[in-house]
């Protein structure tokens, strides 16, 4: 009841409870005539008397009251005051003109209506008043009002305001509890509803927000798709380009090399000096447009993701010996030094030695060619990351500001290049090796002082001991240690499938059967994840090795068979095959390998429909001995006229020929009883490293099945994998193109 929120005094601030005591004041005015009426009903039915006093309060109670309704536009507390001092007034006159036993209950009825509006404290000033008034007057001898009935007043009074407190002390606390409820209710209402707002209001920021990112993601979709063409087209384009451009270059390589390296075998006399002299300047530059090529295509491979690194352990040294070799010359030609400083305690590193070669060799030759002076130092040493070679030179240096820029595509620095050619793209192609090995390239350089290039390459720790390659053990150490090495086991007595698995399946360390054998205890073949065989042979071969040994059995098997130019050149039969282009060294060498050496007069047949290379081979071959007599053909059916009239000891055939092509030709010499004992060596376009390689059938089993759940798994990495539009790119054949 004390509290405040509810003190009558202003301190009813919720709407709620003002409309509740108005509503009370009304009701308690809409009572006043009720009541009034039902007096003048008591007093006429239970005392049978309706006496003209009497009529004359009632009249004047609901004048009270009709007062108190007009005051009510000017409040309720204003009408409740009204009403409580006509109420009082009208008691006044009824004490005062009745003498009447109804006075003592309408005055506790008074002291009940002012406690239910104004509260306790005011019913009891109210009643203190009143019982002032009453014992004024009747002590002054008020005719109408006896002691008795001043007393019965008092007492009803008393009693009303007694029971007016005890009944408004819980109701006025119920009601402070409801009304804090309630406007706590009312707050959380409030809250509830701008949440709901602000709710409504992020759905559809949200509902935007993802329309948005759907287009986007269309439209990322579709730019990459549109990359991933432009990424083949450009690939094939610079495929395409870097052959039409191969064929005229081997050629024009190929008849200098034997035009300066041997004038005097091939054309029977030395050139004038003169004369060698430009044709070396050809011969230079013949081979920096075909390593430009090369690098053109290197590019476009790394660009497409198509080239991949066929890591092994090596020894840094000795790739470095490798790499200073092809170059020493330059050096010595230039009068320039080479030295190598190597820390004692350098660890293996796992990388593909081809390419890193390529980088140090692109380096060194980089150096050699813009130092004057001095020379160059390769100093290998280990850091925290791993291992760094740096190649430092003497030469010119590099202007700082195009330091940031010299790792760039056809960047060369205008101050250095013009004396000395290049291509501009060295740099670019050794910083993406390096990349691709997970390390890095950066330069450093001062004008007139020298630069330095430095290699980092990545070890990992875990897998290192100096100069040893991990052992098994450590491997399985690694993979106990939840850093596994994976293991699988290449079945394939080609050694084709090892190569291509070891350099495209990075993650995984390729263990051949020749390993099993070594480690017969076991140990590899518990931590092998699967086996990878090649042809029809080899999975035989496994399928009875795997019989014998319950540990292999179990493992899943990957059947993947390759059609490679070599596997290819195998099921023809032939002898060989020559990589165009071809040089008069590997020639040679092939030759002799096959016993096809000039001890004796040999006669080589010559088959391809280029007359140019057919000159260029028949001034090849006769330059490497005078033994070999030579005859040619340019297409199928004239090459085997020409060998059943004139049998030649060996024959060098293109196989795309027109008419009877290569392949026919060698069926047909095969069922020649005459023809079928000649050395076969076929000329292919690529090198074994470019050619096209194809799997017809990739075939995946396990003893004891597969779960659905493996085999969905697996099924879908292969929709995936082949999901890519495959765009109309010419179908490699079995055999490289010749
Ligand atoms: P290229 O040598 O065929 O022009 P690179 O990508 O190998 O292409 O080199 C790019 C350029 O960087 C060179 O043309 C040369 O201007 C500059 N450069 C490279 N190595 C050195 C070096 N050791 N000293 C000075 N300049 C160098």
């Amino acid at each position: 009841m004390e509290n405040q929120s509810v003190s009558r005094d202003g301190a009813y601030d919720a709407v709620g409870l003002r409309d509740l005591y108005a509503q009370t004041v009304r009701v308690a005015i809409d009572a006043v005539p009720v009541l009034s009426i039902g007096l003048l009903a008591v007093s006429a039915i239970g005392f049978n008397r309706v006496d003209e006093e009497l009529f004359a309060v009632v009249v004047a109670l609901v004048g009270v009251a009709g007062c108190a309704t007009w005051s009510y536009r000017y409040g309720a507390t204003f009408a409740a005051v009204c009403l409580v001092v006509g109420l009082t007034a009208v008691f006044g006159l009824a004490v005062c003109i009745l003498r009447s036993d109804l006075v003592s209950p309408w005055f506790s009825i008074v002291v009940l209506i002012t406690c239910a509006l104004f509260g306790w404290r005011w019913g009891a000033v109210h009643t203190v008043l009143a019982f002032g008034l009453l014992l004024i007057a009747a002590g002054h001898g008020m005719p109408t009002l006896s002691v008795e009935l001043a007393t019965n007043a008092i007492l009803l009074g008393s009693v009303a305001l007694f029971i007016s407190w005890l009944i408004s002390r819980p109701t006025r606390t119920a009601l402070a509890w409801a009304s804090s409820s309630y406007l706590q209710e009312l707050a959380l209402v409030q809250e509830a509803r701008e949440r709901q707002a602000e709710l409504a209001r992020l759905s559809k920021n949200l509902g935007e927000s993802n329309y948005l990112l759907e287009q986007l993601n269309l439209e990322l979709d579709q730019a990459r798709r549109a990359a991933h063409q432009a990424r083949q087209l450009k690939e094939q384009f610079a495929a395409a380009v870097s052959h039409e451009l191969r064929t005229p270059l081997n050629l024009i390589i190929g008849f200098c090399e034997m035009m300066v390296l041997s004038p005097v075998k091939a054309y029977g006399k030395s050139l004038p000096p003169n004369y060698r002299n430009d044709l070396e300047a050809i011969y230079r530059n013949a081979v920096h447009i075909s390593t430009l090529v090369d690098d053109i295509l290197d590019l476009s491979q790394i660009d497409a993701d198509r080239m991949a690194l066929r890591r092994e352990w090596v020894s840094l040294g000795d790739v470095i010996m490798q790499a200073t070799g092809p170059v020493s010359s330059l050096f010595r030609n230039r009068g320039l030094m080479l030295e190598v400083q190597m820390d004692n305690d350098l660890p293996l590193v796992f990388v593909d030695a081809t390419r890193i070669r390529q980088i140090l060799i692109n380096l060194l030759a980089n150096a050699a060619r813009f130092t004057d002076q001095g020379g160059v130092t390769i100093r290998v040493r280990r850091d925290e990351a791993g291992v760094v070679v740096l190649v430092a030179d003497t030469g010119p240096g590099i202007p700082p500001e195009e330091l940031p820029y010299i790792f760039d595509e056809f960047r060369q620095v205008s101050s250095v290049s013009p004396r000395s050619g290049g291509s501009g793209l060295g740099l670019a192609v050794s910083k993406r090796f390096a990349e691709m090995h997970g390390g890095s390239i950066s330069v450093e350089s001062e004008i007139g002082r020298g630069t330095t290039f430095a290699l980092h390459l990545p070890v990992d720790s875990s897998t290192i001991r100096p100069g040893a390659v991990p052992s098994w053990d450590d491997r399985l150490g690694r993979r106990v240690r939840g850093k596994a090495e994976r293991l699988v086991l290449v079945v394939d007595e080609s050694k084709e499938l090892e190569r291509v698995v070891a350099r495209y399946l990075d993650d995984y360390h390729v263990v051949t059967l020749a390993d099993l054998h070594r480690h017969d205890d076991g140990t590899i073949a518990d931590v092998l994840q699967a086996v990878v065989v090649g042809s029809e042979g080899d999975r035989e071969f496994w399928r009875k090795l795997s019989a014998e040994s319950p540990r292999l059995w179990r493992l899943p098997v990957f059947s993947c068979s390759l059609q490679t130019g070599q596997r290819a050149i195998a099921h023809l039969g032939v002898t060989d095959y020559l990589v165009k282009p071809i040089t008069r060294d590997h020639l040679r060498m092939t030759l002799r390998r096959h016993g096809c050496a000039p001890k004796k007069p040999t006669k080589v047949l010559i088959v391809d429909d280029d007359p140019e290379i057919l000159l260029l081979l028949t001034r090849m071959v006769k330059s490497i001995s005078r033994q070999y007599q030579v005859i040619t053909a340019a297409d199928g059916s004239e090459a085997l006229a020409l060998m059943r009239q004139n049998q030649p000891d060996c024959v060098l055939l293109d196989l795309r020929l027109p008419g009877v092509d290569g392949y026919q030709v060698i069926e047909m010499m095969r069922q020649d009883p005459q023809l079928c004992a000649i050395p076969i060596f076929v000329m292919t376009a690529a090198g074994i490293h470019r050619e096209s390689i194809l799997v017809d059938e990739l075939n995946i089993k396990r003893e004891g099945g597969l779960t659905v759940a493996e085999a969905m798994r697996l099924l879908k990495v292969g929709l995936d994998s082949l999901a890519t539009p495959v765009t109309s790119a010419p179908a490699p054949t079995a055999v490289p193109a010749a």
